[in-house]
C-alpha cells in the first residue's frame, strides 16, 4: 500500500457534477488499496470572483485581508468533496492549510512553504480515511492565514508529497505537458516525460500547465509528478530528474507570456532620485520588473526601457500618470501589444539561433528585445507576429 497526493484544479472542481465525478475517481484510487490525499483548488473561477468582490470595494485592498477572502474559495472545495466522498459511503475529512499542518514564510498574497507537519494527516489516514487539504493556503508565524501565490495549489500538492515521501498526481483539464499549447499549435506532440529543469524554465517563462513553485519544490525534494487530465483516460505527462527516461530533444517547447508590456521613461536624470521615484511606482501598482534595458545615456540622462507584467487592467496606465505628474521632466511611452516568446531546451546553441533569426528574416518578423538564459532564448514581439513565429519555429524544430 502507498500514498498519494492527488490535484484537481478549479476547472475539474468547477461544479457540483464535477465534484461527484471527482469523488469518485478518489474513491477508486483508495479502492486499489493507496492511501489518499487530495488538494484542490477553489471551484471554477471562484478566486477571480473573490478578487473581483474585494476590488468592488477597494482598488488596492490590504494583502492580510485579501488572503483571508481568497482562502474561503478553497474551504468550499474541500468540504464538498468531503461531503461527495462521504455520501458514496467512505470516510473522508477536510483540512485547511492550517489543520493541515501548513506554516508559512513570507508576505501575504506570495507566501511560501516553511514546513509541514503532516501528524495529523497521517493519524487520519492510519484512521482509513481519505484526507482533503485545500490548496494555495497556510498559516504563518503571526497565526495569520496566508496564501501562495496564484495557482499555489500545485505547491500545496507537491510539497505535501515531498513530506510524505510520495508521488503526486497533478489532474489537470489539459492532458499533460505539450511543448506549446495546443490551442496556438495543434500540430503539438504530447511530451511523456519532462526533466524539472525544462519544466521549470518552461513554467517560469509562461507555460501555464503547472505554476514554477511547484516544481522547483519537486525538483529540489525529488517528488516524482505526473500531470494528467481529470476527464480523460489518457497517458499524461512524467515530471522528474530520471535522466534516462527524460525527453531529450535539444528544444522541449515554447512558453509564451501574454503577461508582458514595454513602458519606456526618458530623459531620466542620473544625478536625482528619479530611478528611486520610478521603481516606487512600478512596485505601488504591482507591476512585476521582468527586465531593464538601457538605451542611450550620456553623463547626465539616460532612457530606460522596462519589461514589466501587464498588471491589472489599467496599472500601466496609472503607473505611467504617476511616473509623469511626479517627474515632469522625462517623456513616458507605453506598448501593451507585445508578448514573450520563449524557446527552451537544453540544446539552444549557435545553431539553433541562427535558424531562428532565418526565420525572422525569410518570414519578415521583427523582434523588439531578446534575452536569454541557460536553457532558454526569448524574444519580445509584436502580437501579430505571434502566431507565425509559434507555427515557423514549431514546425522548425518538430515539436
Ligand atoms: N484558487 C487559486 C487560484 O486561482 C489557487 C489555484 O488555483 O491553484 O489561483
Ligand atoms: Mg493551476
Amino acid at each position: 500500500m502507498s500514498t498519494i497526493v492527488h490535484k484537481y484544479g478549479g476547472t475539474s472542481m468547477g461544479s457540483i457534477e464535477k465534484i461527484k465525478s471527482v469523488a469518485k475517481k478518489v474513491i477508486l484510487e483508495k479502492e486499489k488499496g493507496n492511501d489518499v490525499v487530495v488538494v484542490v483548488s477553489a471551484m471554477g473561477k471562484t478566486t477571480n470572483k473573490l478578487v473581483d468582490l474585494a476590488k468592488e470595494i477597494s482598488v488596492n485592498p490590504d494583502k492580510r485581508e485579501l488572503d483571508v477572502l481568497l482562502s474561503t474559495g478553497e474551504q468550499i472545495s474541500i468540504s464538498l468533496l468531503a461531503i461527495a466522498i462521504q455520501s458514496l459511503g467512505y470516510d473522508a475529512i477536510s483540512f485547511t492549510g492550517y489543520q493541515a499542518g501548513i506554516r508559512t514564510k513570507g508576505i501575504h498574497s506570495k507566501s511560501e512553504i516553511e514546513s509541514i507537519d503532516v501528524d495529523r494527516i497521517k493519524e487520519n489516514l492510519e484512521q482509513g480515511k481519505i484526507v482533503i487539504v485545500a490548496g494555495f493556503q497556510g498559516i504563518n508565524e503571526s497565526g495569520d492565514i496566508t496564501t501562495l501565490g496564484r495557482g499555489g495549489s500545485d505547491t500545496t500538492a507537491v510539497a505535501l508529497a515531498a513530506s510524505l515521501g510520495c508521488n503526486c498526481i497533478i489532474y489537470t483539464d489539459v492532458e499533460g505537458i505539450y511543448p506549446v499549447d495546443p490551442k496556438l499549435y495543434p500540430n503539438a506532440k504530447k511530451i511523456d516525460c519532462i526533466g524539472y529543469k525544462e519544466m521549470i524554465e518552461m513554467s517560469r517563462l509562461g507555460a501555464g500547465v503547472m505554476e514554477t513553485t511547484s516544481v522547483e519544490i519537486g525538483y529540489r525534494k525529488n517528488v516524482p509528478i505526473y500531470v494528467t487530465s481529470s476527464s480523460k483516460d489518457t497517458k499524461g505527462t512524467y515530471i522528474t530528474g530520471n535522466e534516462s527516461t527524460i525527453n531529450c530533444k535539444p528544444i522541449i517547447g515554447i512558453a509564451i507570456d501574454n503577461n508582458t508590456s514595454i513602458l519606456t521613461i526618458k530623459n531620466i536624470l542620473l544625478k536625482s532620485n528619479d530611478i528611486s521615484m520610478i521603481f516606487d511606482i512600478l512596485s505601488n501598482e504591482n507591476l512585476e520588473i521582468k527586465m531593464i534595458n538601457q538605451i542611450a545615456s550620456d553623463n547626465e540622462n539616460t532612457n530606460l526601457s522596462f519589461i514589466v507584467s501587464k498588471g491589472d487592467l489599467g496599472c500601466v496606465d496609472k503607473a505611467m500618470y504617476e511616473i509623469k505628474s511626479e517627474l515632469n521632466h522625462v517623456e513616458v511611452y507605453k506598448d501593451l501589444d507585445v508578448s514573450t516568446i520563449s524557446v527552451v531546451g537544453k540544446g539552444i546553441n549557435y545553431d539553433v539561433i541562427n535558424k531562428i533569426f532565418n526565420i525572422f528574416k525569410t518570414n519578415n518578423i521583427d523582434f523588439k528585445q531578446a534575452f536569454t538564459s541557460e536553457l532558454s532564448i526569448s524574444f519580445i514581439v509584436d502580437d501579430k507576429y505571434k502566431q507565425s513565429f509559434i507555427e515557423l519555429v514549431g514546425d522548425e524544430f518538430n515539436l
